[in-house]
């Protein structure tokens, strides 16, 4: 990864809503990030930060009523946003996969491993015995046995058929992938196997990474970069390094105290109070403020930009910067 090298993707300003009753709800709301080459960066935030919402919009495969209201996604220098479905069709997964959460519901439980390997290189021009030894090519990568393309999915355990997922997001060799939750329907043994495995296939091949997760312990492992959303908004986003050592956010100092240190001492597990609010009605200011020990008055009424504060580092909080 070289900094000087133009990002793989930009995103900027991104906003998506949901269609309700009521008019829109805004999800997630002007976010901004960026990924260089080769880069993983991890984005870490509670159940509705819309961190999964951003993964699906930046393939546009938000179900309804999801929308996207703004922003660009430029990927190798193309806004995404702007692509009719021919064109994107030709980017997403050649260039731009996923790996979904559930391995089983991305799976299609009435065709074999290998058939659905070849139907994905098939629908991108890959036929024949080319499809065929690329099908066994990327079941080694991935660490599992060639005659296991024979298989349905049912008759693998969840380790396999996610590794399966893997396979398939990389079958076109793409220059970035999307992992949405990828392992946390896995044992902690068989989630560290399989993100090991697929940081030496990122060094080798040289792809970049969204690694998206709850789970900041593992997240500060595995990524080199870390954006931290809060209720549809990005809040921080460091070095991963930089991160563990001095969050500057106070919700980002919240969720590390939250999870348990293998390595640090003994300690009480602090909580961060409250929950987050609801996308229907944000609270006014900085949208952490009910639930923020450190909230001045100015928190309540202006609502904090990201700023830089040295470095690739950036929060957006009143008491920063
Ligand atoms: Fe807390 Fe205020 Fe900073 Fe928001 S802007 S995180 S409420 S101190």
């Amino acid at each position: 990864m070289t900094d000087a090298a133009p990002p793989v993707l930009s995103v900027r300003e991104l906003s998506v809503a949901y269609v309700a009753e009521e008019g829109l709800v805004r999800a997630v709301d002007r976010v901004s990030f960026e990924v260089a080459r080769g880069e993983v960066l991890g984005i870490a935030g509670e159940s509705g930060c819309g961190k999964s919402t951003v993964a699906q919009a930046l393939l546009r495969i938000l179900p309804p009523p999801a929308v996207i209201t703004g922003g660009q996604v430029l990927f190798e220098g193309q806004d995404l946003l702007l692509l009719d479905e021919p064109a994107l069709r030709a980017v997403r997964w050649r260039r731009l996969s996923m790996v979904f959460q559930s391995a089983m519901d991305a799976l299609n439980p009435v065709l074999t491993v290998g058939d659905q390997l070849q139907d994905t290189l098939r629908a991108h021009g890959v036929g024949g015995a080319q499809a065929r030894a690329r099908c066994e090519e990327l079941m080694a990568l991935v660490g599992l046995p060639a005659d296991r393309l024979g298989s349905w999915p049912h008759q693998l355990s969840g380790g396999m058929r996610q590794r399966i997922g893997i396979a398939l997001a990389l079958a076109l060799e793409p220059a970035l992938v999307v992992l949405d939750e990828p392992t946390t329907a896995l044992d902690v043994v068989v989630e560290g196997e399989i993100l090991r495995q697929l940081l030496a296939l990122r060094r080798s091949f040289g792809f970049s990474i969204i690694f998206i997760t709850h789970d900041l312990t593992r997240m500060l492992q595995v990524c080199d970069r870390v954006a931290i959303f809060y209720a549809g908004r990005v809040v921080e986003v460091a070095p991963a390094a930089e991160l563990r050592a001095g969050p500057r956010h106070p919700y980002t100092q919240g969720l590390l105290a939250a999870f348990p240190s293998v390595h640090g001492a003994d300690g009480e597990l602090a909580s961060i109070p409250g929950s987050p609010p609801s996308p229907r009605s944000p609270p006014p200011g900085c949208r952490f403020h009910p639930r923020c020990a450190q909230a001045v008055e100015r928190c309540r009424a202006e609502e904090p930009p990201l700023v830089a504060l040295g470095g690739r580092h950036q929060a957006a909080c009143h008491l920063v910067g």
